[in-house]
């Protein structure tokens, strides 16, 4: 197969792993974003084994985010008005140790930084928000808003959970609305006085919501604080701007170590959860979907950018080795759809368990199960411990 010229919109994590994995193949691509500077502020990411073990292995990564993120040894559940321990896993390195790579807590202006500079600015074009795709002639010719245009073998998709390519495929918007959504921040140590085990990632749970944080490289930590509502999301972006008392409404009464951690940034947006419908078919002409612009999933489970990193290594390695572009892209499809069906279910699924009422008759049952030291074997290892391939 001679090398085919790939475009891929947009430089987010899945399209910057996937330009960075194709040149590891010897196959140049170049990256087309919106934005005219990568600059991700105010988030991070949480990667699990699944996906660093790319970063730090085949990639050769693992200096660059050594620096940078911090791993994360232990994963708690708690109740979040007690701040009672429901349970405990992995501890000590054995999260390392069982899955071979690390769980780790990274600013995404870090992650984005790292990838971009061993994309190098020679493959990345900023400044070029996709409008167009014609499919139609011997070659995919893509248009931006600048009226520039571009031609390609294959156009590969990853312009995230709002993707323009997967509305142009589809020819309607998917987007679906949880009845979740979320404020996020990054905060300081100092302001976490009554936190326990700040090296952890944590789950505090309660009717109606629930906080996940994580530590991050900077000693900072990084937060996600989820409540049910509004329903139904009447606003038309998928962001509002919110009021401290609106984000405290629910969690007023809750553990100190809750009420700190998301009382400290300034008031940041609300984001409502949405996320997107499985589909059958992710190649289309010569257009391919990948990361969120294929399946964007709830980030209840943290595993929208780990899936996106996984579906970038499978595609990269399918190019590599077909004979045939067609092939090699079914094959990427159909090893990567019912894993991320698989995961998009499990996160849509984990709200419900996360946010049962406390007159609830399952939730003996449930924190057994958080509580139980098999809780990985049964219901992690399946998603940290995979090797996309
Ligand atoms: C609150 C919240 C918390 C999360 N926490 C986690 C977590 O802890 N762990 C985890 O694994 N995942 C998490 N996720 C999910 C994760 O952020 C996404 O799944 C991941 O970023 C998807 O990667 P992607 O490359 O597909 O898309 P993105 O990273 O969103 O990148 C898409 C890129 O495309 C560009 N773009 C968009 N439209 C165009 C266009 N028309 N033309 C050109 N460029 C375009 C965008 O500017 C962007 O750079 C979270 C999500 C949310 C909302």
């Amino acid at each position: 197969m001679l090398a085919p010229r790939v475009a891929i919109v947009g430089a987010g994590i899945g399209g910057l792993t996937l330009s960075l994995a194709l040149r590891r193949h010897g196959i140049d691509s170049v990256v087309y974003e919106r934005t005219t500077e990568l600059r991700e502020v105010g988030a991070a990411v949480a990667l699990s084994a699944n996906a660093t073990r790319f970063y730090e292995g085949r990639l050769g990564l693992g200096d660059r985010f050594a620096a940078v993120w911090a791993e994360i040894p232990e994963l708690v559940f708690r109740d979040g008005r007690s701040g009672e321990v429901v349970g405990r896993h992995y501890g000590g390195d054995s999260y390392r140790r069982r899955y071979g790579a690390p769980y780790a807590g990274v600013h995404r202006a870090d992650l984005q930084a790292i990838l971009s500079a061993a994309v190098g600015p020679e493959s990345l074009q900023l400044g070029h928000t996709l409008t167009a795709v014609d499919d139609s002639g011997t070659e995919a010719i893509l248009t931006f808003d600048d009226g520039s245009t571009a031609a390609a073998d294959l156009v590969i998709g990853a312009d995230g959970a709002r993707s323009t390519v997967r509305r142009l495929v589809l020819g309607y918007d998917d987007a679906l609305y949880s009845g979740c959504s979320g404020f996020r921040g990054i905060v300081d140590p100092s302001h976490l006085q009554s936190l326990p085990d700040p090296e952890a990632i944590q789950f505090w749970m309660g009717p109606e919501g629930h906080l996940l944080h994580y530590p991050i490289g900077s000693g900072a930590h990084n937060f996600l604080l989820v409540e049910r509502g509004p329903a139904p999301w009447a606003h038309p972006t998928w962001t509002c701007p919110t009021t401290t008392e609106e984000r405290m409404r629910r969690f007023a009464e809750w553990h100190p170590a809750v009420t700190e951690m998301v009382s400290a940034p300034e008031v940041g947006d609300r984001w409502a959860l949405f996320h997107r419908p499985p589909l059958a078919r992710w190649n289309h002409g010569r257009i391919t979907l990948l990361g969120d612009a294929a399946h964007a999933l709830v980030p209840h489970h943290g595993q929208g950018a780990n899936q996106s990193i996984e579906d970038a290594i499978v595609l990269a390695d399918q190019l590599a080795g077909g004979t045939d572009l067609d092939e090699a892209r079914a094959a990427y499809e159909h090893l990567r759809r019912d894993r991320t069906r698989r995961v998009q279910y499990a996160s849509i699924t984990t709200a419900d368990v996360l946010h049962l009422p406390d007159d609830s008759p399952l939730r003996p049952g449930r924190d057994a199960r958080l509580g139980a030291p098999g809780l990985p074997d049964r219901h992690l290892d399946w998603i940290h411990g995979f090797v996309a391939g």
